[in-house]
């Protein structure tokens, strides 16, 4: 997805909303909450396909990520 191409239906017309404002703070839209201290969160980066309406959305700070595999549990597969 962020090479551009929608892995659901190949088509070229995904938007990064990775430079969007208001991505964390008081709206808390673009965020998933983390748990531990004060209930934290990580804001998103959504990818979305505006053929199919497919989103993915990344984690883009790395203290977030290393706080997720601290507090998160992990899947064994
Ligand atoms: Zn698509």
């Amino acid at each position: 997805m962020k090479s551009g191409v929608c892995p659901k239906c190949s088509s070229r017309e995904v938007y990064s909303g990775e430079n969007i404002k208001m991505k964390k703070g008081a709206y808390g839209c673009n965020t998933i909450p983390l748990g531990g201290f004060l209930g934290s969160q990580a804001a998103l980066d959504n990818y979305v396909c505006c053929q199919c309406g497919y989103v993915e959305s990344y984690i883009n700070n790395p203290k977030d990520l290393e706080k997720i595999s601290e507090l998160w549990e992990k899947v064994e597969g």
